[in-house]
């Protein structure tokens, strides 16, 4: 957890380019953007995964979708829409094991699996 990359952007150990912050939630801008937006939202407290989220941080992950709403407005881009991923585990190809959520945005995404 104390090499967790979020945890350090968290703490302000590393840098980031926030969109939102409170007591709970983060959001910044991703460094390799798969889209013209691309913001990560992400629960302050450290959760590996969605395979470690407990009964506990239901409200914690309701809440970000309201968050999530709420940058949507803030950016500019709610009526337009976007797209929400939580990539997983191994086989959902997750790369950073704290929870987050990508918010994709500003274009016509493409290669939709579901
Ligand atoms: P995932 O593959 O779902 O784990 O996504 C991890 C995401 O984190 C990737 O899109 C990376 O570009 C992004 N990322 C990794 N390090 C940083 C960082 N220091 N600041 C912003 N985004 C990052
Ligand atoms: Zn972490």
């Amino acid at each position: 957890m104390n090499d967790c990359v979020f945890c350090k952007i968290v703490k302000g150990e590393i840098p980031s380019q926030k969109v939102y912050e409170d007591e709970e939630v983060l959001a910044f801008h991703d460094i390799q953007p798969a889209a013209p937006i691309h913001i990560l939202v992400i629960p302050k407290k450290h959760i590996a995964s969605l395979n470690e989220v407990e009964k506990d941080d239901q409200a914690l992950l309701g809440k970000i979708h309201t968050v999530i709403q709420t940058i949507a407005k803030e950016q500019g881009f709610s009526d337009n829409g976007f797209r929400v991923i939580i990539n997983c585990g191994k086989d959902g190809g997750q790369e950073v094991a704290h929870l987050h959520f990508h918010v994709l945005a500003g274009m016509q995404l493409g290669e939709k699996i579901v």
